[in-house]
């Protein structure tokens, strides 16, 4: 494609998605589409899934009146012919095909030559863009290709459209959207109902919503405000840099100057006048300067475009932080975002917090991991979930099955506060099994751990039972601070939990940063950060960090029966296994000389690289225990991102070739008569649980909201019952069929109340 049609396609989409409503976005694209492809008529068609029906959705060059009042059914007419074949269709003489549809009032019997391209999201057929031209001529290659790409690149704004029921809106615009559900993944389970409070970080200037200022002097001292940051940074950023040249100066020059020259300024002032918010105001006149500096085509002034863009992007990311400070929180916050951060949960007051919903991230973001912890019901990857609309108003979470609903209606509110009351009774009820053994039916034990990040989290895991710490992430007091913390600082924090566990064992990784967890005072730039410098490769190579947080962790030992067990993250290698253990012998020694009374700890691997499961005999021969992270190994076995939306629903954990992996790690370790667990999510659901004890793992680690459940599974199972469904899984072709076996075994054996509501069987 050359680079002029790749402009166009950018342009194209850029403006679309700055459009301000799903109806403006589809006459922007039947407009832009139109010039950009020099033809005489270009129309949007859109399925309302509610009718079934494609309607007339945009159009430009041609009987504007019948946008809004047409529709077309699946099989009728070319364009019931493009959405059925899912292909793009081509001709240069519409009217002479079997297919064509005369509707006397589109007036389309002038138009010969027809190019339509299907708008497809995710496998499925939302609408169907058609460009006409009077002449009869076929549209050429370019033509289609251009079409094609467009319209992959316009599904989505389709999609969410679809879901935020503005589709229905376009025939019926005053329609008030009940009941209106959105699907992502369960990031945490419980229900929730609450008040939506909307946290934009870091998103860019285009999708920032138009909406009215509630106070408008306050919008303008805080549009004040960001101004006065960003011009402070911007006289630090030229005094820092003085001895530069004066050219590489000239940039941050070129922003005081843009901040000084009050026109940009007062135009955003003005609009603010007018009562728009101040973030608003910012993005129109950023926005259309951009485009105005954009559209000259020459290379100076488009180099200013980028920087007036620049500059409101560091002004819109002060006018968020601002405002953000300023939050009120309702008292049962509803935490919804593009991308719902770990910090943006510690902004909010303790007990305020009800529930999460965030566009992107999925079950094994670190965001839900820690949802999980603090008992929040979560949505992750709710992508079609809007941002804006929603803000104030109540909110349904369905963390079960990771379902959010908008504007719920009153019997709907009714029917989820019932079954918050039906988990709460089964929680209570689970309270009684706190000090009974976690053992099968048949007498097997099956030690209970958790994972643990926060200090928060120790009273509640030994009020829930918890046996010993399987993980203790070690990363999370490493980023709550904004800089490394020092081996004292280090020591307390970990002598607090063994000393609140003591006797019982606590298992401490070593800090796995790297992949999707970030330090702000050790920042990682990668191109593909999941496979690339993290977890006990940035340890070994520095191992200065690495030696004053095993040192610590010996130190915090002292004096304690506690077995300190310490584990080694992400190892893909058997020289990772070795070094490591070496500094961790050297620590040891070096303790001891310091004069400290301590036993030498115990050194373990996770298993959650695939070259591990196949070294996992080697390995196990080298240390004292394996355990398993299932989290990466799941992601890393089917190349699925943990965190990537777009393929959840190919993140599965009870996946065939996971769970040979898993049973393969179990085998090895007890050949060489070494422990086994395994810390990852999967630990902590009942079908898991099941699998687990049937592969012979010794400790199942998880997150404390789940140990009850887990503990009265295994407490309603018998070894000989577990191997008979691994056996039986084992012989199945995919995730689906094995979760549907399982809750279907723990049905027939009387544990329904684990399983979810729609496996159960009709009554
Ligand atoms: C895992 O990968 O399964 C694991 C327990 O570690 P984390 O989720 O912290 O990466
Ligand atoms: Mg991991």
């Amino acid at each position: 494609m050359t680079n002029g049609v790749l402009e166009d396609l950018r342009e194209i989409v850029q403006d679309v998605n700055a459009a301000s409503s799903f109806r403006a976005a589809l006459n922007t694209i039947v407009s832009r589409v139109r010039s950009a492809m020099s033809t005489e008529l270009c129309s949007i068609y859109i399925l309302d899934r509610g009718t079934g029906k494609f309607q007339f959705a945009a159009n430009q060059g041609s009987n504007p009146d019948a946008v809004g009042r047409v529709s077309i059914g699946p099989d009728e007419g070319l364009v019931g012919l493009v959405a059925e074949r899912a292909e793009p269709i081509n001709l240069d003489d519409a009217p002479s095909h079997p297919r064509f549809l005369h509707l006397p009032e589109m007036g389309e019997e002038a138009f010969h030559a027809f190019l339509g391209v299907p708008i497809i999201h995710r496998r499925r057929v939302l609408g169907v863009l058609v460009v006409r031209q009077r002449e009869r001529r076929r549209f050429d290659e370019d033509d289609e290709a251009f079409l094609i790409t467009l319209s992959a690149q316009l599904a989505a704004v389709v999609a969410h459209a679809e879901a935020a029921g503005d589709i229905e809106a376009l025939a019926k615009p005053t329609a008030e959207q009940e009941d209106t559900r959105f699907t992502g993944v369960s990031g945490a389970p419980g229900i929730a109902i609450g008040t939506a409070l909307v946290m934009h970080p870091g998103t860019t200037l285009e999708i920032v919503p138009d909406k009215a200022a509630e106070d408008i002097a306050a919008e303008l001292e805080m549009l004040d405000r960001a101004i006065g940051h960003v011009r402070e940074d911007m006289e630090r950023a030229s005094r820092r840099l003085s001895s530069l040249p004066d050219e590489e100066r000239v940039l941050f020059d070129a922003y005081l100057g843009m901040l000084d020259d009050d026109a940009l300024v007062e135009e955003i002032r003005e609009r603010i006048l007018h009562g728009e918010w101040a973030q608003g105001a910012l993005k129109q006149v950023i926005l259309e300067h951009t485009r105005a500096f954009e559209e000259m085509r020459d290379s100076y002034l488009r180099e200013r475009a980028a920087d007036v863009r620049e500059l409101g992007q560091r002004v819109l990311g002060y006018l968020r932080d601002i405002r953000q400070r300023k939050v009120d929180f309702p008292e049962d916050t509803i935490l919804i975002g593009d991308q719902v951060t770990a910090a943006m949960l510690a902004d909010i007051p303790v007990g305020r917090l009800r529930g999460i919903v965030s566009q992107r991230g999925s079950a094994n973001s670190h965001v839900a991991i820690l949802a999980r912890a603090l008992d929040v019901p979560a949505v992750m990857g709710a992508v079609d979930v809007p941002l804006y609309g929603v803000e104030q108003n109540t909110l349904i979470v369905d963390g079960f099955y990771g379902q959010v609903v908008a504007n719920p209606s009153r019997p709907v509110i009714s029917h989820y506060a019932a079954l918050m009351d039906e988990e709460r009774e089964f929680a209570e009820e689970l309270e009684d099994l706190r000090d009974l053994p976690s053992a099968t039916r048949d007498g097997q034990r099956v030690a209970l751990w958790v994972n643990i990040g926060l200090v928060g989290d120790i009273t509640r895991s030994l009020e829930l039972g918890a046996e010993g710490i399987g993980l203790f992430r070690t990363e999370v007091p490493f980023m709550t601070e904004d800089r490394f913390p020092t081996e004292e600082e280090q020591r307390a924090v970990y002598r607090e939990h063994m000393e609140a566990f003591d006797p019982r064992p606590v298992t401490m990784r070593t800090l796995d940063i790297g992949g999707d967890k970030a330090l702000s005072y050790f920042p990682i730039t990668e191109e593909n950060p999941f496979l690339g410098w993290r977890g006990i490769r940035v340890t070994l190579d520095h191992p200065e960090i690495f030696m004053s947080q095993v040192r610590a962790m010996i130190k915090a030992n002292a004096g304690l029966e506690a077995v300190l067990r310490i584990m080694l993250p992400m190892v893909s290698s058997m020289s990772e296994v070795h070094d490591a253990r070496r500094l961790v012998h050297r620590a040891h020694r070096e303790v001891t000389e310091e004069g400290y009374d301590v036993r030498q700890p115990l050194t373990g691997v996770m298993i959650e690289v695939p070259a591990a499961v196949y070294q996992a005999r080697q390995i196990a021969k080298e240390v004292d225990f394996l355990a398993v992270g299932s989290n990466d190994l799941t992601q890393y076995m089917l190349a699925v991102d943990r965190n990537n939306p777009q393929v959840a629903p190919l993140y599965r954990e009870v996946h065939p070739a996971v769970l040979r992996a898993l049973r393969e790690v179990s085998k090895a370790a007890h050949a060489e008569r070494k422990g086994v667990g395994i810390c990852g999510e999967l630990a902590g659901t009942p079908e898991g649980a099941v699998l687990c004890v049937a592969m012979g793992y010794d400790v199942l680690s998880m997150n404390a909201t789940h140990l009850p459940k887990v503990k009265w599974v295994i407490r309603h199972v018998s070894v000989r019952d577990c191997r008979r469904i691994l056996a039986r899984a084992l012989r199945m072709d995919d995730a689906d069929e094995i979760l549907r076996f399982i809750r279907a075994e723990m049905v027939r054996n009387g544990l329904d109340r684990v399983v979810p509501r729609h496996e159960l069987p009709e009554v």
